[in-house]
């Protein structure tokens, strides 16, 4: 029995009409559990008809209605949280605590939404001329879309409708079509806060419904989260089609770790950042970069505490890691370790010999050493349960190592060196920086965004910056009648 998993239009589920559907999968056991609506160009038309029609409304909305139904949101997914994480755990894979913990990280953003009054405070300028006034307003956009990834099913889309909504938009999600479940259950609890219908809209599909949206005039922004190809294509194709665009990409996030660093903290660190959710994060840490006489107690450290992770089905206790997404993800990334030992690096742990369930997408953990530059382990994007091990001499290595890469999304560094921390705050060209924190994603209320091809666009995601992309700014000149002041003057207006 497959479950049908449908769109969300008007304030209900909607069934597509398209005859299009894709498998969803429980990469834990490998079974079919679903079937995924896919929309077509004339779906999403009607969608985002809807969805204009409701913009016009909540636009009108007044700041403390939106910012109750923020707060009723938060919750009830707070109360939800363990059901919702339910729903995660069995069409990605991740273990139950990490799926919760990314509701939690979504909830920030929430909370921070429901500080709209404040956030949409604009500035006001007595007598900027003689009995002139000017003052600044910030309006929303309208209908806005987010399209997502697979890997965070519900923090990912909260990053993006809360503040869209608490700015007054509508907003159509398009999650991944491989984990669709959890943008139902966000759709009803919206519903359930006092949303009206058709301000929080998901539209499930794939290439036929992204590309509608991007070239759809009646939508004025578009958020993305995905791969750097994927990104790149959305970007271009929505700017050329008029669209505020913000598009974060892939990642490949550096460790740099000093001589003095603290191994076995280092160590830990690294491998929780590294295999957590079977590193299938964004933010997961790939590389090592050991400088000097590090590398070795390093590489030792991080061997041992391998085999001592329990790796098996995430709804299970007790587990620390699950399966991959797919039986193809699981292969390439398989493929990937054959590829490093061809290329000369050493395989310290090897994840295609780990015992694991052989039902699901697993694959074990694997740590590659003496991995240099040119190998397709060190220059793609892996996203899987494979950190490789860079081996510098000093510092200043490592930071160019770092800079001269085409991703910029986060790094860390691990030192006692308060000194080097900052410095390589200073010289590193990546947009999130953990100072012996090896997950630096930045709390709601600053924004999170990469830099090279981690992100395409002007805009980093959430936060401040967030509340800026989903709403424009409006300045007005105000004077009150004053017929002492009242005259023809055709020259350009000065301020008296
Ligand atoms: P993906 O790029 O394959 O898919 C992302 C979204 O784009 C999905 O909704 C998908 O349906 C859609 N899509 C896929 N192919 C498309 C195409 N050809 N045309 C139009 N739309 C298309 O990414 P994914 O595999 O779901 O997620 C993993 C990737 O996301 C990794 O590269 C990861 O680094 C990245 N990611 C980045 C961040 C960040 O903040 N920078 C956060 C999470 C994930």
């Amino acid at each position: 029995m497959t479950t049908r998993i449908t769109h969300w239009i008007d304030g209900r589920e909607s069934a597509g009409t398209s005859g299009r559907t894709a498998p969803v999968f429980n990469p834990a056991t490998g079974e079919q559990t679903g079937e995924v609506d896919l929309a077509t160009a004339a779906e999403v038309d009607a969608a985002v008809a809807k969805a204009r029609a409701a913009a016009r409304e909540w636009r009108a909305s007044s700041l403390s209605r939106r910012s109750a139904v923020l707060f009723a949101f938060r919750e009830l997914l707070h109360q939800r949280t363990d059901e919702l994480a339910v729903i995660i755990t069995a069409e990605h894979g991740k273990v139950l605590s990490d799926a919760a913990g990314e509701i939690a990280r979504g909830l920030e953003n929430v909370e921070f939404a429901a500080g709209v009054p404040q956030l949409l405070k604009g500035g006001f300028s007595e007598q900027a001329a003689t009995g002139v006034d000017v003052y600044n307003i910030r309006q929303p956009l309208g209908v806005v879309a987010g399209i997502t990834p697979f890997n965070f099913p519900a923090m990912v889309p909260l990053w993006m409708c809360a503040n869209a909504i608490a700015c007054g938009n509508a907003f159509i999600l398009k999650p991944s079509e491989k984990d669709p479940s959890a943008s139902l259950f966000l759709a009803q609890l919206w519903k359930e806060a006092g949303l009206p219908d058709g301000v929080f809209t998901v539209l499930q599909g794939d290439k036929e419904a992204v590309d509608a949206i991007l070239e759809h005039p009646g939508i004025a922004a578009v958020s993305f989260v995905g791969s750097t190809p994927i990104a790149k294509y959305i970007y271009e194709t929505g700017t050329a089609h008029g669209k505020r665009v913000q598009a974060l990409g892939g990642a490949k996030n550096h460790a740099l770790v000093l001589p003095d660093a603290d191994v076995d903290m280092a160590a830990d660190a690294v491998v929780s950042a590294a295999y957590g959710a079977a590193g299938e994060r964004c933010m997961a840490l790939s590389v090592a970069v050991a400088v000097g006489d590090v590398a070795d107690p390093l590489v030792d450290a991080i061997a041992v505490r391998l085999p001592k992770l329990t790796i098996g089905d995430g709804a299970a206790a007790g587990t620390d890691m699950g399966p991959l997404i797919s039986r193809e993800h699981r292969d390439r990334v398989a493929g990937y370790i054959g590829a490093g030992e061809r290329a000369g690096a050493t395989v310290v742990v090897d994840g295609r010999e780990a015992t694991v369930p052989q039902d699901g997408f697993f694959l074990g953990t694997t740590l590659l050493d003496h991995v240099t530059p040119e190998m397709t382990v060190y220059t793609d994007e892996i996203f899987g349960p494979v950190l490789g091990v860079v081996r510098v001499d000093t510092y200043e290595q490592g930071v160019d190592l770092i800079n001269a890469n085409q991703y910029a999304n986060g790094t860390a560094i691990f030192t006692r060196d308060g000194g080097a921390a900052r410095q390589f705050q200073f010289d590193v060209e990546v947009g999130m920086v953990g100072i012996n924190v090896p997950i630096p994603v930045p709390v709601a209320y600053y924004s999170f965004g990469g830099w090279k091809d981690s992100l395409f666009g002007d805009t980093h995601m959430y936060g401040p910056e967030g509340i800026n992309f989903y709403t424009r700014g409006k300045v007005v000149t105000s004077r009150w009648p004053d017929p002492a002041t009242s005259s023809v003057d055709l020259g350009f207006p000065r301020t008296r």
